[in-house]
């Protein structure tokens, strides 16, 4: 036995060994690096259905986090032939890409078409091209506009006052009412098709600028204005003066410290709530003024609270304290004083939308009377309904008071229409209620 020549024969097979057990690992590593990401990345396509327009754009998203994305094409077919939106690589294989499309640049025409997008993935399998993840939609292409058919409406819209119009639109739509310069009043829709729409001819907008116009906008977010053919009539508000005296500033003005806090003198703190609470309490009643029915609730005249006229709609307030004029404001309902904590009826049938102190108006109930014609009753002494609660035309809701900015025991009365205040005074009058709202609805 030759003990010597054992040794390097030994060695020899070692290192045949050690190659061996590199190989294999090589192959294994090679193997796990391509079967590592076989699977194809995310893709999406928005909007994946409906209905789109040159202003739309379709945004394609795809997401591979093992390899990244290698490239993303999008193509669209139409009566058979095929366009390419987009074919684009990206070099560093980002974890996520996300791609707009615009339509317009489609030059589509209406009617159906799909649009289909493909995206690869960074990974070497399938012998290096990577998986590929697909994705298509069928969507319509709507380049018109909705057109607007006018039923009837109020022909004689006085400043401070309201107005209705009722017509019909061609296609579904994603909004529809009229705007009054940048106020929008929406319209609802009825069983029968039909869009009703009150709309106000806001006190602060000046009669030569007044030009309602009904709005539609299609699903597709083409956009028809159609102004309204009209007459409006003008109306000069009465001027009022009042006097702040420190008496009425010493006992009210404690009241509002919670909502304006912080050191200051009785009449900086009524001047911020004249302001500034009022403001806010004004841009609440538009919230509120969308929690509405998509249908009349109420019928025949409102009813007004028995009691003597005192500030009325509109008028031109001058704040004065100490002989000097202070501040501005508008008085936007009717103020009417009885006898003190005297029962307040709901003027219409309707449900409470309301029922909280809110700044200015103190203790308040506002009922809504549905297609976002509400009634506002303020100052209350006490509130004797709740919120969401269904209420009868003459019910008693509450108890008139001197809560909030009123000097004296009254109910301020307010009419809005989508939390726009109107003159209350309309809505008063059967006649003109018949003449100018009833009698315009087909
Ligand atoms: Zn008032």
């Amino acid at each position: 036995m030759n003990l010597a020549s054992e040794a390097p024969r030994k060695k020899g097979g070692q290192i045949y060994l050690l190659f061996g057990l590199v190989l294999v690992c090589a192959v294994v590593a090679a193997g796990w690096f391509y079967m590592r990401d076989r699977t194809a990345p995310s893709l999406t396509l928005t909007p994946s259905q409906g209905v789109v327009g040159a202003s739309s754009s379709v945004q394609v998203a795809a997401e591979d986090t093992a390899s990244g994305i290698r490239s993303l094409t999008v193509s669209m077919t139409r009566s058979g032939r095929t366009t390419v939106l987009l074919d684009k690589t990206y070099p560093d294989k980002p974890g996520a890409v996300s791609e707009s499309i615009d339509l317009a640049a489609a030059e589509l025409k209406d009617g159906t078409f799909e649009i289909s997008a493909a995206a690869t993935d960074g990974s070497i399998f399938n012998f290096g091209a990577g998986n590929k993840a697909r994705a298509s939609a069928e969507l319509r292409y709507d380049s018109k506009p909705p057109s607007v058919s006018v039923a009837s409406g109020t022909i004689y819209v006085k400043r401070g006052g309201t107005g209705v119009v009722a017509y019909t639109l061609s296609e579904p739509v994603q909004r529809t009412g009229v705007f009054v310069g940048d106020v929008f009043f929406p319209a609802y829709k009825r069983a029968d098709g039909v869009y009703v729409c009150y709309y106000a001819f806001p006190y602060y907008v000046e009669f030569k600028d007044f030009a309602p116009a009904i709005e539609a906008e299609d699903l597709a977010g083409n956009e028809r204005r159609r102004k309204l053919s009209l007459q409006p009539k003008d109306h000069e508000f009465r001027h009022d003066v009042i006097n702040l005296p420190d008496s009425f500033l010493d006992s009210k003005m404690p009241d509002f410290e919670g909502i304006v806090p912080g050191e200051m003198t009785n009449l900086e703190r009524f001047l911020k709530v004249n302001r500034e609470v009022r403001k806010d309490n004004r841009a609440a009643l538009i919230g509120i003024g969308r929690k509405t029915a998509d249908l009349p609730l109420w019928q025949g005249a409102f009813q007004r609270m028995a009691g003597a006229p005192r500030a009325g709609f509109g008028d031109q307030r001058s704040y004065r304290y100490d002989g000097k004029e202070v501040d501005r404001q508008t008085h936007l309902g009717v103020d009417i004083a009885s006898l003190q904590h005297y029962p307040v009826p709901a003027a219409n049938d309707g449900v409470v939308v309301f029922a909280d102190f809110m700044g200015i108006y103190g203790n308040c109930v506002i009922i809504d009377h549905g297609q976002g014609l509400q009634t506002l009753y303020a100052h209350l002494s006490e509130i004797g309904v709740a919120l969401g609660e269904t209420v009868a035309k003459g019910q008693i809701i509450g108890k008139t008071g001197v809560t909030g900015m009123a000097g004296g025991d009254h109910l301020h009365f307010g009419v809005l229409v989508s939390g726009i205040p109107v003159s209350p005074v309309e809505w008063w009058d059967a006649g003109w209620i018949r003449d100018n709202v009833t009698s315009k609805l087909p």
